[in-house]
């Protein structure tokens, strides 16, 4: 597959170093945001063909990060996994309401994310 660009949105810096990590090694460039208001500036500034989204982050959560990106025609179509600690079936049906592509549980198998990844991004 050719390569990607990657928005790593987390507060988390010990979760984005892990996940720039483990998409790196795939030869993708990778991006990253530390708060959900930095996540949507650089997503539309650098467009992005993939965003993965914390849930829980300051200033915007990841699912109005989702829904802004949504609403916006320059980001609409960019695929965006969520990142979630508490895979509850509440949040899960929010983001599917909101149009996630997919869904990562933390902590996650750095191989089992690269599967997602390419996955969505294939799709
Ligand atoms: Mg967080």
């Amino acid at each position: 597959m050719a390569t990607c660009k990657i928005l790593v949105a987390d507060d988390n810096q010990q979760i984005r170093l892990l996940v720039s990590a483990a998409l790196r090694s795939l030869g993708h460039e990778i991006l990253q945001a530390v708060d959900g208001e930095k996540a949507l500036e650089v997503a539309m500034a650098e467009h992005p063909d993939l965003v993965l989204l914390d849930v829980t982050m300051p200033k915007l959560d990841g699912f109005e990060v989702l829904r802004f990106l949504r609403k916006r025609p320059e980001t609409a179509g960019v695929k965006v996994i969520m990142l979630t600690t508490a895979a509850q079936n509440t949040d899960l049906k929010h983001g599917a309401d909101l149009g996630c592509d997919e869904y990562v549980t933390k902590p996650f198998d750095p191989r089992a994310l690269r599967e997602v990844v390419e996955r969505t991004l294939a799709s």
